[in-house]
């Protein structure tokens, strides 16, 4: 049989992730394996949660990576916080905001919604109307919608919950190192995120960060979590304590490779990164609208890592993605759902956030177009 990963030439994948992995991270994931209770595995698991905590803002002793991609940190904090006819209020503005309604309606929440126009963020004084009408358990959040390419106004939002009894739960897959999150600060209860986007890791692990409140909505629970493998109750006793017991053995490698990209991150400076991502937003803006390309969300919400522009007209949309691809081992990413064909998604997300990355793909497109 022939080996099929002998022709795996890099691709620079500038789409809605997965992301450029940094060549040290590649590096870290080929260390040897350790077990998965080794003491020198264990103090490797330690410093994450520091590193994590760190970048995150937040003095949150469960804050953990959980195995799986972005989508089980969403099921995760959802299955640990959820039970049967809750009332939950979820503001969607996009395809992870739709996700997030669908996973909660799965448990038996009672979901509400709040639906904004796809390229507008949610708009504050609208929610803040709604939990006057009515209170909820909890209240969830896209940070970085990356189907739409809008950033929503979390500390607005968590402004509002900040003295009541809700949870605040922000989706931060795409935003978390790209742009700043303060979660303390800002009052958000429960996060998630992925390895994939601006973390410049592969996609595979998804750090989870649950508030005292959160931790203790998780043990006021009248029922079991309803899936095992992600129960947080049983979980942390893996990543707590002075003595780890089993759940389910970790993605050992994966986490070799979540430490270096943190390590990656600290090294640089935290603010430094987040310039990167902002200056090359700003030269993939200019060198667009150069080419009469142009951006589908008004500047004063635009995500830095995820830009939608609209396909400019007589374009073929999948016939210049398949060119780019092939001819000049670049991807960009389609639009989802109501955007399907009418704009493309470009990643500068980790890694990828590089000039030379965003002045390859100008030039590039404009031989395609
Ligand atoms: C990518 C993404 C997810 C899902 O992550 P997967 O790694 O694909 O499971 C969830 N939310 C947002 C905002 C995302 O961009």
């Amino acid at each position: 049989m022939k080996n099929l990963l002998k022709d795996i030439a890099p691709v620079t994948l500038m789409g809605p992730g997965p992301s450029c992995v940094h060549p040290s991270v590649l590096e870290a994931l080929s260390k040897p394996t350790l077990g998965h209770l080794d003491p020198e595995f264990i103090r490797i698991m330690d410093a994450i949660k520091d590193q994590l905590k760190t970048l995150l803002h937040t003095d949150n002793e469960l804050t953990i990576p959980i195995s799986g991609t972005g989508s089980a940190g969403m099921e995760c904090c959802f299955v640990n916080l959820i039970e049967k006819d809750d009332p939950v209020l979820i503001l969607v503005n996009g395809v992870f905001g739709m996700r997030m309604q669908d996973v909660a309606t799965r448990l038996g929440a009672q979901v509400d919604t709040l639906e904004f126009d796809w390229g507008t963020p949610v708009i504050v004084d609208v929610v803040q109307k709604k939990l006057k009408e009515k209170s909820y358990k909890l209240v969830a959040v896209v940070h970085a919608e990356t189907s739409t390419g809008v950033q929503n106004p979390v500390p607005g939002i968590g402004n509002l919950l900040k003295d009541s009894d809700t949870l605040f739960l922000v989706d931060a897959v795409t935003s978390f190192g790209g742009v700043e999150i303060r979660m303390d600060e800002w009052g958000i209860d429960v996060l998630y995120s992925g390895t994939q986007k601006c973390l410049s890791c592969p996609p595979g692990l998804s750090p989870v960060s649950f508030s005292p409140a959160a931790a203790a909505a998780l043990q006021a629970r009248k029922t079991k979590v309803p899936n095992w493998y992600l129960d947080l109750s049983l979980i942390m006793n893996y990543w707590e304590g002075a003595t780890r017991a089993y759940h389910h053995t970790a993605p050992v490698n994966m986490l070799y490779g979540l430490f270096q990209a943190l390590f990656l991150i600290l090294e640089e400076g935290e603010t430094r990164v987040y310039e990167r991502h902002m200056e090359n937003h700003r030269r993939l803006v200019l060198a667009l609208d150069n080419q009469g390309i142009h951006m589908v969300v008004d500047a004063s919400c635009r995500l830095p890592m995820l830009n939608a522009v609209y396909i400019p007209d007589g374009v073929d949309d999948a016939a210049v993605r398949s060119r780019l691809l092939k001819t000049h081992k670049i991807e960009i990413g389609a639009g989802l759902g109501n955007f399907a064909g009418k704009i493309w998604r470009i990643g500068l997300m980790g890694h990828t956030a590089r000039s030379k990355n965003v002045d390859k793909l100008a030039a590039s497109l404009k031989t395609v177009c």
